[in-house]
């Protein structure tokens, strides 16, 4: 059986990829020290025999006995009202937590994919974002702590790989939504579903014409899965080309949920990326893949799961 250490175990993400290791027949080794995940997520395969868990930091040294096939590096905060709220923990794991696990996997011959995100790419000037862009992000404003860690995450796991010849992957994961997220967690969906529910209004920043492309988390955690079983070394977009202004977006959850709630504008947060979209030319080529659950479906299957966390 072989044995994968998955970070960010009892995140939103990590949560799911547990779920994909284990229905693959691996031996999944869990671990998070829950400051923004939830036990909630991966309570179900605490009974399994092929599933263990640490509470631990993995910005400080990382010890897991045995052997390791594989590391799947997601611990990190990801929302913005997160990161802004822990910023140096946001950093630490993004640089000293991924100098760990590149340490830890290199001890163990294992290979090792990090999760980097479209922030690389800060607010673009480039659409949609390829690869080969090498963004344009602000430092010093209130994201540099998550895009500086993440940026400094992809220079050391590239380091690694060109030094010391370890097996690595990137991938560079464009917003995401499905099952688990957190309802509080400040990003659009869980905001606009969470506020929909309660007969809250929408809060939309900014004039809302700023546009995201959401990929649902199934589709994520099957590229993931491949691009870790692939050679390729350099990062590799994975997301959901599918553009929408975020105004249309609240729209959209508004109709789903059949509610009568009303959009209202707030200020928008400083350095909003303007504009988002993936070019998946890359994942398509490489990897075979694309993604398969359009928005609509995959609205209602999240709409579902919230409306259980909610009681509604
Ligand atoms: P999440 O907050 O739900 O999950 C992150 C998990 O990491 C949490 O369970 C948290 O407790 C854990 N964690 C944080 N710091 C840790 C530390 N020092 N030691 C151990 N565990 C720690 O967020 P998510 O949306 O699941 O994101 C997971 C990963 O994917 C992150 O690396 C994030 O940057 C990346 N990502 C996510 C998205 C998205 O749309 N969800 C987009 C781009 C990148
Ligand atoms: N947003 C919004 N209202 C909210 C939360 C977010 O209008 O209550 C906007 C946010 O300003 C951004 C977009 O929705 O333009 C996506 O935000 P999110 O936090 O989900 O992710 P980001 O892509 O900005 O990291």
């Amino acid at each position: 059986m072989k044995r994968v250490l998955i970070t960010g175990a009892a995140g939103f993400l990590g949560s799911h990829l547990c779920d994909k290791f284990i229905d693959n027949g691996y031996h999944v080794i869990g671990m998070d020290n829950l400051i923004t995940g939830n036990l909630d997520n991966i309570e179900h395969l605490f009974k399994l025999k092929q599933f263990e868990f640490y509470h631990h930091d993995v910005s400080k040294f990382v010890h897991v006995p045995g052997e390791l096939d594989y590391i799947v590096h997601f611990a990190s905060p990801a929302s913005p009202i997160d990161y802004l709220k822990i910023p140096i923990q946001t950093l630490k794991v993004g640089s000293l937590g991924t100098h760990n696990l590149l340490g830890l996997a290199r001890a163990k011959s294992a290979r090792i994919i990090v999760a980097s995100t479209s922030e690389v790419y800060g607010d673009p000037d480039v659409h949609p974002q390829k690869e080969e862009y090498w963004g344009n992000v602000n430092s010093v404003g209130p994201r540099g702590v998550y895009d500086e860690a993440k940026r400094f995450q992809e220079a050391i796991t590239m380091a690694y790989h060109t030094y010391h010849g370890l097996e690595t992957r990137m991938v560079r994961i464009f917003n995401t939504y499905g099952p688990r997220m957190r309802l509080d967690d400040g990003r659009a969906l869980p905001a606009f579903m969470s506020q929909a529910l309660m007969g809250e209004d929408l809060t939309v920043f900014g004039d809302g014409s700023q546009t995201r492309s959401f990929c649902y988390v199934d589709d994520l955690v099957e590229g993931i899965y491949r691009l870790l079983l692939s050679d390729y070394a350099l990062p590799v977009n994975i997301g959901n080309p599918s553009e929408i202004t975020i105004k249309e977006f609240a729209e959209e959850i508004i109709k789903l949920t059949g509610t009568d709630n009303k959009v209202v504008y707030k200020d928008l947060p400083k350095d909003d990326p303007k504009q988002r979209c993936p070019d998946i030319t890359k994942a398509k080529e490489i990897l075979g893949w694309e993604p398969k659950v359009d928005r609509s479906e995959g609205l209602k299957r999240t709409y579902e799961y919230f409306k259980n966390k909610l009681g509604k």
